[in-house]
């Protein structure tokens, strides 16, 4: 029987999985190796070791109805996209309401999780933590591994030809923290992601050029979309899903091209992704294509090589005296606490997972990864709802073998939002009943299916089914206009 439960990490996903085991009657001890939750959300001046580190404006790029705890609204007076200030504030709250606080050990790292000599019959682990300075080992029935997979740099410098002769200074996107030190810089920016995007349009406001590098192009949303609302209120719903589930490929692939061009042609801006069908995560900027268009941001492709002081370009062209590279080449996945990290991540660095939660080798169901999977939809209700599959799981590994075996396994786990949510939903009962609602309460039937798909549909019912969850739904939208 799983009884003590050990979190890694008191970010949002930490969070929900100390939240999800009390609410099973489980006894979670969350470790949180810095001095206070929030994980990524925590903005600190200076990087920490092994936790995420972000500039001083990252803004959501999901809105504050569809990425909130999915029994705990924002505040009326939040704005829909939110500065991560803001979000910690939030964060904060939600740990104080379900009173989470007691059950998390702060400056206490997990440096080794290790499989217990009777794992295959008990499934239990061994974890083994430090606080200042003192060692201490603790046996668990379950782990939920809720460490985040935005703290390792992806630095492939070995891509770069001559990037070691080169004179100015370089650095990854991790170590930017803001745009005052490169006044009157010239700056190239590698990579067409959130955080390259985000970085080249603030120092475009203050560096004297700014040059954003693609390899292969990326659709680029913006937070606000038809008539001024959040892109994702109105994107993210079961009808666009249904459509695009019985639509014939080329025309669904079609449409999806037409809405993406919808504000700018990506092709006259350079960015157009090289694989023109691809649904890949999108990038969200609202400023970059105005930038492009005042040409204080110039696209480039991918870099041929470094000079001393220029860079050549696979098209040939070389931009001569630039001062500062910033590499924002993401990130890569590690666990270094893990005894066999070959349990989570295989030899080729690809995750494989079941229902990108659960490691596949292990004999017993008793560790969850939280957290790692991506896709359109907010990380916080994909973890919630991650984090009430896997706690069932824990208490009653036998539902495991009623449920179809499918692994994801790449080097992000991209998934379809609501076809994933639905399926972990359905796994517990937690799937909105659209049919029966149709027929007990239609007003709500046709804001589930027609409207926002937003975490509140997978609280109607189920485990940890919430009282408010029905009102939620009918006033989603004026919270938003509020
Ligand atoms: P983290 O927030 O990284 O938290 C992990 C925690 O684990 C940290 O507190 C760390 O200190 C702790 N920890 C790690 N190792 C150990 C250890 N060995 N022992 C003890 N503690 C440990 N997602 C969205 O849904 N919407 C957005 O708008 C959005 N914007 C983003 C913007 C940026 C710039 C980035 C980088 C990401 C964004 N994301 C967004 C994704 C983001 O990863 C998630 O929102 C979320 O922060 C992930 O939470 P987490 O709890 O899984 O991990």
């Amino acid at each position: 029987m799983v009884r003590r439960v050990a979190v890694v990490g008191a970010g949002v996903s930490g969070l929900a999985a100390t939240k999800c085991c009390l609410e099973e009657g489980l006894e979670p001890t969350c470790f949180e190796r810095s001095e206070d939750i929030g994980g990524l959300w925590r903005y600190t001046d200076q990087a920490e070791e092994g936790r995420a580190s972000i500039y001083r404006t990252v803004f959501t790029n999901s809105c504050k109805e569809m990425m909130c705890y999915p029994d705990f609204p924002f505040p009326d007076d939040h704005p829909n996209y939110m500065h991560n200030a803001r979000l910690q504030e939030y964060i904060c709250k939600y740990a104080e309401h379900f009173d989470l606080l007691r059950h998390i050990r702060f400056k206490t790292l997990v440096t080794k999780v290790k499989k217990r000599p009777d794992f295959s019959v008990t499934g239990q682990w061994e974890v083994v933590t430090q606080r200042d300075g003192k060692e201490d080992t603790e046996v668990f029935d379950a782990v939920m591994v809720c460490s985040g997979h935005h703290v390792y740099p992806n630095l492939p410098l070995s891509d770069f030809p001559g990037i070691q002769k080169f004179k100015g200074c370089y650095f990854h996107s991790r170590e930017y923290k803001e745009p005052e030190k490169f006044r009157g810089k010239k700056v190239l920016v590698i990579g067409l992601g959130n955080s390259g995007c985000d970085i080249a349009v603030e120092l475009s406001t203050v560096a004297s050029q700014v040059y954003l590098s693609s390899r292969s192009g990326s659709w680029v949303m913006s937070r606000v979309w038809d008539n001024g609302y959040p892109w994702d209120m109105l994107v993210i719903s079961r009808f666009h899903t249904w459509l695009g589930n019985i639509l014939p490929r080329t025309l669904s692939d079609w449409l999806y091209v037409r809405s993406m061009n919808r504000f700018f042609k990506h092709e006259n801006f350079g960015l157009m992704p090289l694989d023109r069908t691809s649904r890949k995560e999108p990038v969200f900027n609202d400023d970059l294509p105005s930038r492009i268009a005042c040409g204080v941001v110039v696209i480039k492709p991918n870099v041929k090589e470094f000079r001393e002081t220029s860079v050549l370009f696979q098209d040939g062209t070389v931009q001569h005296d630039i001062d500062v590279v910033i590499f924002a080449t993401g990130y890569s996945y590690s666990y270094p606490f893990m005894e066999d990290d070959s349990i989570i991540k295989s030899r080729d660095n690809q995750v494989t997972l079941y229902k990108g939660i659960l490691p596949p080798p292990l004999e017993k169901p008793t560790m969850a990864v939280i957290g790692l999977i991506q896709s359109l939809g907010a990380i916080i209700p994909t973890a919630d709802l991650q984090c009430r599959w896997a706690v069932k799981v824990f208490q009653a590994p036998l539902f495991l073998s009623s449920l179809p075996c499918r692994y994801g396994s790449s080097t992000t786990l991209q998934l379809d939002y609501i076809t994933y949510m639905d399926e972990l939903g359905s796994a517990i009962g937690a799937k909105p009943n659209v049919l029966q609602l149709l027929l007990t309460d239609p007003r709500l039937a046709l804001k589930v299916i027609f409207g926002p798909c937003t975490p509140y549909q997978f609280r109607l019912r189920g485990p940890g089914k919430w009282s408010g969850a029905r009102k939620a739904i009918l006033t989603q939208w004026d919270r938003t206009l509020r």
